[in-house]
């Protein structure tokens, strides 16, 4: 099937605005998606006529509730083509898989004098929980540094290993830079020392197909807003032997198996992960947005969005006293960070504001990452399947007047 953009943003009731007197063109992406009339009349249709909390009821609308949020983590096991369903458990979002992984693997796995690799292009949520951790059991926290054309040093990385080496967490796609990173190679290498890695996909689900057997990773997150589902739902992905081998995280609810006041007895996967009521409305959301996607196709908007993307670059390259953070076009996707010389990233973003633009500005969340480029922050205008080159030629436009006004 062709991909039809026009059609597509039929399907998304807010694109259909105007903000400042200007028609939204809606540019920030990469902090969250807009939601599809599919996503958003599955939630309402649920909560008309089907909502019942799970796993607990006897009753009719609960065991409808349960099959439907059951399903869902199936949906979500296709969608990634993990081996079980039990190896997918919801979560809060990314932010809350990482913490889980990084706080029950630390309690199993690591003690003083460990090491845990991450890299310099991570977002907040994929260093701030591993710094608690070395911080907490004397462990080392060793950093993969990016290279000059903004790429992740894979040499380095190589020579980072050592006996201590006990986890490797990196990200797929770099919110604040667009870089695919070659996660596989960094998997492959890292298995042989025999370390387990955690993939943050908080910014690559949304946009090129994950196979986790195929990359063969031990822990991959993501979260639901970013992928046209709701808020408050994430997955984190394990291997089943990995996720046996971690203590639960939190303690109370659907994770219980038995309780005495001496001793308490916890599920099996799935559930040992999932305590209390999870948001099982936000993972049939979740779902919904999956069947959304597939139904339009991975490689389609893969395809698309680096069309849209090229054609970015390509304008916003014609326009002197610009600093484009990224250099080659073949991995990336999907974001464009970048700057006016001269001209403060949260001044153009209000003039684009003003022009009905919504870009995002700052920091991104990687202050390390900024640190590194010696800059306050970028303006970051990332793109999704519902987003066309007419828009990006207004972002362009608002792009000049900005730089007009400014220098
Ligand atoms: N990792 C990356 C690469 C991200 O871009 C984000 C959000 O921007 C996160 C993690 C955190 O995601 P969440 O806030 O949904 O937990």
């Amino acid at each position: 099937m062709a991909f039809d953009v026009e059609k597509i943003r039929q399907d998304f009731p807010i694109l259909h605005q105007t903000i400042n007197n200007h028609p939204l063109v809606y540019l920030d992406n990469a902090a969250t998606t807009q939601k599809p009339i599919q996503v958003i009349e599955a939630v309402a249709g649920f909560y008309k006529k089907k909502n019942a909390n799970i796993h607990r009821g006897v009753h009719y609308l609960s065991n409808l509730s349960t099959d439907l949020y059951e399903q869902a983590r199936r949906s979500v096991q296709h969608f990634i083509n993990a081996r079980h369903d039990y190896e997918i458990i919801f979560t809060r979002g990314t932010t809350e898989s990482i913490n889980l992984v990084a706080f029950t693997f630390a309690e199993a796995f690591i003690s003083q004098g460990d090491e845990i690799i991450i890299t310099e292009m991570d977002h907040h949520a994929n260093i701030v929980p591993w710094q608690q951790i070395a911080l907490s059991k004397g462990a080392k926290l060793k950093i993969v540094p990016i290279t000059d054309d903004y790429q992740l040093d894979f040499d380095t990385y190589t020579r980072l290993f050592t006996e201590k080496t006990k986890i490797v967490a990196l990200p797929h796609i770099s919110n604040s830079l667009g870089t695919i990173n070659p996660i596989k190679k960094f998997i492959d290498f890292a298995h042989k020392h025999d370390v387990p890695v955690l993939i943050d996909a908080a910014q690559s689900v949304q946009h090129e197909k994950i196979d986790v057997q195929d990359l063969d990773c031990e822990f991959l997150a993501f979260s639901g807003h970013k992928i046209y589902a709701e808020t408050g739902i994430g997955v984190l992905y394990g291997k089943e032997e990995w996720l046996d081998k971690l203590p639960p995280y939190q303690f109370g609810g659907d994770m219980i198996e038995n309780v005495t006041f001496e001793k308490t007895t916890f599920q099996k996967l799935p559930l040992k992960f999932e305590a209390g009521t999870t948001n099982y409305v936000g993972a049939i959301s979740l779902k919904a947005a999956i069947d959304y996607l597939t139904g339009i196709g991975l490689e389609e908007i893969e395809k698309y969005e680096k069309s849209l993307l090229n054609y970015a670059i390509d304008q916003i390259s014609q326009i002197d006293g610009i600093t484009v953070y990224a250099t080659r076009e073949d991995n990336k996707t999907s974001v464009l960070s970048f700057n006016i010389h001269g001209a403060h990233n949260y001044d153009v973003g209000m003039i684009l504001d003003q022009m009905g633009i919504a870009v995002r500005t700052g920091k991104h969340c990687t202050h390390p990452l900024m640190q590194r480029l010696k800059i306050p922050g970028t303006v970051r205008a990332s793109f999704a399947l519902y987003n066309t080159t007419d828009e990006i030629d207004r972002f362009i436009k608002a792009v000049k007047k900005a730089k007009q006004m400014l220098i």
